[in-house]
């Protein structure tokens, strides 16, 4: 008899509800939910693949030990791995202090409510510093700079796809990533949305990347510009009509600071520098200020660069003095489906 068990796919930050078809205890089929209500039925090769992975033969069913002094590796019960591994790690402690042990979590583990639940126990329980992460390998400027500006590492913006008339974005292919520090299933979709709804995207990346596809227009920047063209992009937006804090008038500091660091970043010496036209840096400056919501998303190139924190510092910069940050269309934070043990802000996730 066939069951149908509904899950969520865990290999990518998109998280894509999953239908998995079982019968006589054999998974006969994965396809997408279209119940789930945030990726609508969608699910890209790396779900449907989970089943031959279920049934690869080369797949760890049991624990493998490999016994001091090295040799091949046997099969263990958990009782008895778990054992080994706490007993290496004591004598690694012990022998070498705390910070001999580094953690690494990835996909899927960060994606996984277990990993989420006990794995900041575990690195707790260690007290190591050396804590690494998709994170700490390519989005740490971002969380650096949000943590300073918002007050907390995993307070991330991300751009309301859904609702947006003008996406901006920088250094990110979401067609390849799925979305990266954006958690959106089924990106071809969403970004076509924002065109047939009369809305513009606009990818600024020195490669013409696949994204660029579904892209009304591609701006090709030199590498590692990025943060001058977003302060160029400021400082035509504050000297055009100014900044528009809205709401967020009171709860914004440093706006004067900002109008002295942008007014060296005109449009025509970031030109040079960028190699982005100067009359193109204006156009999409104002069209961003002007769009009736607009949201501006920097990825991986504006992060693993030399600018990385002042880029995802200048991204945030440019959505707030158009009136774009946490406002719908603009870009947002999200709220976590489920609290992460008090431990936000110590143990960052992989995007
Ligand atoms: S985009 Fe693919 S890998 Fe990522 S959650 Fe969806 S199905 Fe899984």
């Amino acid at each position: 008899m066939k069951t149908t068990t509904y899950r969520v796919c865990t290999l990518c930050e998109a998280t894509c509800g999953i239908a998995v078809d079982v019968e006589e205890g054999r998974v006969t089929r994965v396809a997408g939910d279209p119940a789930d209500p945030f990726s609508r039925g969608y699910i890209c090769p790396k779900a449907y693949g989970m089943k031959a992975i279920q049934e690869d033969p080369d797949r760890l069913r049991k624990p493998l030990v490999r016994d001091p002094g090295g040799g091949s590796f046997r099969e263990a019960t958990w009782e008895e791995a778990l054992d080994f591994a706490i007993t290496g790690l004591n004598r690694v402690r012990q022998s070498h202090g705390n910070d001999s042990v580094a953690t690494y979590a990835g996909n899927p583990n960060a994606h996984s409510l277990h990993a989420m639940i006990y794995g900041p126990v575990l690195t707790k329980a260690l007290q190591t510093k050396h804590r690494y992460s998709a994170s700490s390998a390519d989005q740490l400027p971002k969380m650096v700079s949000c943590g300073l500006m918002f007050g907390g590492a995993l307070t991330v913006p991300i751009p309301d796809l859904d609702r947006t008339q003008y996406l901006l974005v920088l250094g990110a292919n979401p067609l390849v990533s799925n979305g990266s520090l954006m958690t959106a299933p089924d990106v071809k979709s969403r970004l076509r949305g924002i065109r047939e709804r009369g809305g513009k995207v606009v990818v600024v990346d020195p490669r013409r990347t696949e994204t660029c596809a579904e892209a009304d227009e591609h701006v090709a920047i030199r590498p590692g510009a990025d943060a001058a063209f977003l302060l160029a992009l400021v400082n035509v937006v504050l000297s055009g009509g100014g900044a528009k804090l809205g709401r967020l008038a009171d709860s914004t500091l440093g706006l004067s600071d900002v109008e002295r660091v942008v007014a060296a970043f005109t449009p025509k010496r970031v030109s040079g520098f960028s190699g982005i036209p100067e009359d193109t840096i204006v156009r999409v400056a104002r069209e961003f200020a002007e769009a009736k919501a607009a949201a501006c998303y920097g990825r991986i190139g504006t992060t693993c660069q030399e600018f990385g924190t002042l880029t995802s510092w200048a991204v945030d910069v440019l959505n707030l003095v158009t009136g774009n940050l946490d406002r719908e269309g603009g870009v947002m934070f999200p709220e976590p489906a489920a609290n992460r043990g008090g431990n936000r802000e110590s143990v960052p996730g992989p995007g």
